[in-house]
């Protein structure tokens, strides 16, 4: 019996996760490939004297890379969830109106990059972006995982704990990226809300596990990546930088170490 077809009996008999144990998933489907996240509160929201720079920067760097952005939602991702949760709304349909947001800056951010091969790609179309990368286009992706109306319940509150952080995350996660960039306002994760307390401490480098244990009141990145961090069998690092700072794009995207590292 060829090993194939012995493989193929076990997996029949046993339990599906038992016989999912004997399996790794090691396609990595696009190794190389960029994955950056625009921060929406942090980044787009604040219109053009912060977003432009950044996205020729971005650009700047399509020569040496090839990138996939990913988009945020921010202030009016809030506001709908504000006001959904006022009208009694459900966990699905708050993350459907969140993401309808997210696909707002996506189409925003496309037309900026028009002239540089800036594509708008839905969910449905995530097997196209090989070609498109391909073709040198900079695709740009909402960045909320389309669970829509099957979201999770949420383990505190009610908003939807798989927002646009994880949405990129997972994406990293499915295309085999090493590392996901996430382009925000501050230089990285602090003990405290540097907006709150100016006198926080700067995490340069910490794991995912390490983060949960110490059990920050706020973080600069969705709660409920660093779990999924610790499961992934791809993306090793989140790097999140201060897109605000010429310079640090380009040095993130060539490795260099400039915001803060939260490591698997
Ligand atoms: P995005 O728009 O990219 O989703 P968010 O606004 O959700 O970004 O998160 C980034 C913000 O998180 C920062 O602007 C910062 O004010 C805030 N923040 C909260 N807690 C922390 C922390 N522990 N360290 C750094 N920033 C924090
Ligand atoms: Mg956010």
């Amino acid at each position: 019996m060829s090993d194939q077809i012995e493989k193929l009996a076990q997996f029949m008999t046993s339990s599906l996760e038992e016989a999912s144990l004997n399996y790794k998933n090691d396609l990595k489907i696009l190794p190389t490939v960029k994955m950056v996240k625009v921060g929406g509160q942090s980044i787009t929201d604040r219109g053009r004297s912060v977003l432009f720079p950044i996205l020729d920067e971005l650009v700047s760097n399509t020569k040496d890379h090839q990138i996939l952005i990913s988009t945020g939602g921010g202030t009016r991702a809030r506001h709908s969830y504000q006001v959904g949760i006022d009208l009694g709304m459900p966990v699905g349909v708050l993350a459907e109106m969140g993401g309808a947001i997210a696909v707002q800056n996506a189409r925003m951010i496309q037309m900026l990059l028009a002239k540089h091969g800036g594509i708008f790609l839905d969910h449905l179309e995530f097997e196209k972006i090989p070609l498109y990368l391909k073709l040198g286009c900079i695709p740009v992706m909402p960045g909320m995982p389309p669970y829509s109306f099957w979201e999770d319940i949420p383990e505190i509150g009610s908003i939807p704990m798989h927002r646009t952080d994880a949405g990129v995350y997972f994406t990293a996660e499915a295309l085999g990226a090493r590392s996901v960039l996430f382009i925000k306002d501050e230089n990285g994760l602090y003990s405290e809300d540097p907006k709150k307390n100016p006198q926080a401490d700067f995490i340069p480098k910490i794991s995912a596990r390490d983060l949960i244990e110490m059990d920050l009141g706020d973080l600069i990145i969705e709660r409920v990546v660093l779990k999924y961090l610790q499961r992934s069998t791809h993306v090793e690092e989140l790097h999140i930088i201060n897109g605000m700072v010429p310079g640090n794009i380009t040095k993130a995207l060539n490795g260099e170490h400039v915001g803060t590292i939260i490591h698997k």
